[in-house]
């Protein structure tokens, strides 16, 4: 351990910190990047004993409304015969368990292939999914045929990087040391060449967020639906226009603390930036359909005909799937902090669960 660096997991405090004390400070995003994946890779972190709970982990409802939004899709394409239901992040496996059990009901069988970085958590997903084929990340997802993909709450694990306003220029946010404890400071040179327009019009302390890698993973996925055909269903808090801020925030058993406290120990997160990913889509000639509100998309998909359908077969589950059922769609649980955003090849037909003319 290095001097003073405290941590309940201490070979990411270590590795951070002895960078740090090597180097010099580094980004943000580095700093994120490091922190998360020791994260993943030491724990599973889902689940009321874990440090936070998906949608997916509350009730089966949600991978289900997931698949007959997939197989809906699939079937009005014409169901073609080749095709890949590709998984980002997929945690235990039980949104694609869920979803994939709802599709082969509508006939729709594809081959599954994950992307996840997580040794603990791949273990877990094998267990539900024997056959799935996995991937460190994106660029060995197969290329001969659709792809229907899923990120829920995956691009708000990928890292960020903060511009902070200070005497008319932006400078990049640094994580340094000071003695026991990892501090963010801008660093001394602007970063012109990193951000595109002026810091003058902003307050000194303005904080702008962006995504490099959700930017190359959204660009990267954009350019194989726009080739291959099929969707990507973007599910995550975040927002939908630009905007100004930190987001980043770190939650460990179900507690919020200091990004800054516990790296690898905590998990660390940042809202997404539908914009820029909606944006990106555009540019490779897709459809973008949302984001919405998670509440709205699941009560348009028939989360409520489908409650009511588990209450009739289990009325002594009754209170659980009604629980369930607000946890997933109230406005002040998940319903509406959460938006679905989906981008769909321009041959493609429209998805359900959005409404046009709104926006
Ligand atoms: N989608 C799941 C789990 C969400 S937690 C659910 O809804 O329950 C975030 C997931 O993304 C985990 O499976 C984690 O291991 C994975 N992950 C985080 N960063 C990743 C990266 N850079 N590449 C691939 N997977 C990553």
């Amino acid at each position: 351990m290095p001097d003073g660096i405290k941590a309940d997991h201490p070979t990411a405090a270590h590795i951070i910190a002895d960078k740090i004390d090597r180097e010099g400070p580094i980004s943000l995003g580095e700093y994120m990047a490091i922190a998360n994946a020791h994260y993943y890779a030491s724990k599973d972190p889902l689940g009321e004993e874990g440090d936070f709970v998906t949608a997916p982990e509350i009730s089966q409802m949600f991978g289900e409304i997931v698949g007959i939004w997939l197989a809906d899709l699939w079937l009005r394409k014409g169901s073609p015969g080749h095709c890949h239901y590709v998984e980002l992040g997929p945690g235990r496996g039980t949104l694609a368990h869920d979803a994939l059990r709802s599709m082969g009901k509508f006939g729709c069988r594809p081959e599954v292939h994950f992307v996840e970085t997580s040794p603990v958590l791949k273990t877990r997903q094998a267990q539900l999914h024997p056959e799935a084929i996995w991937h460190d990340d994106i660029s060995t997802l197969p290329d001969d045929g659709p792809l229907l993909i899923v990120a829920n709450e995956f691009f708000d694990a990928l890292p960020v990087e903060q511009y902070v306003a200070t005497s008319g220029s932006w400078r990049r946010q640094m994580v340094a040391r000071d003695r026991s404890k990892f501090v963010a400071t801008p660093s001394i040179e602007t970063a012109a060449d990193q951000i595109s327009g002026s810091a003058s019009g902003f307050p000194d302390g303005t904080i702008l967020e962006r995504s490099p890698v959700s930017v190359e993973v959204a660009g990267d996925l954009g350019n194989r639906l726009a080739k291959q055909g099929g969707t990507l269903l973007i599910i995550d808090y975040g927002y939908a226009r630009p905007g100004t801020g930190s987001t980043l925030q770190a939650v460990k058993d179900h507690m919020p603390i200091s990004p800054f406290d516990c790296p690898g120990a905590s998990d660390l997160t940042a809202h997404v930036d539908f914009h820029t990913l909606a944006n990106i889509a555009r540019t490779r000639m897709l459809s973008v359909h949302g984001p919405t509100q998670q509440g709205q998309w699941l009560k348009s998909l028939g989360i409520d005909q489908r409650a009511a359908a588990l209450i009739a077969a289990s009325p002594k589950q009754a209170d659980a799937i009604r629980a369930a059922h607000q946890r997933l769609t109230h406005p002040e649980e998940m319903g509406c902090l959460f938006q679905v955003m989906a981008t769909t090849a321009i041959d493609w037909p429209q998805p359900e669960g959005f409404s046009y003319g709104e926006e």
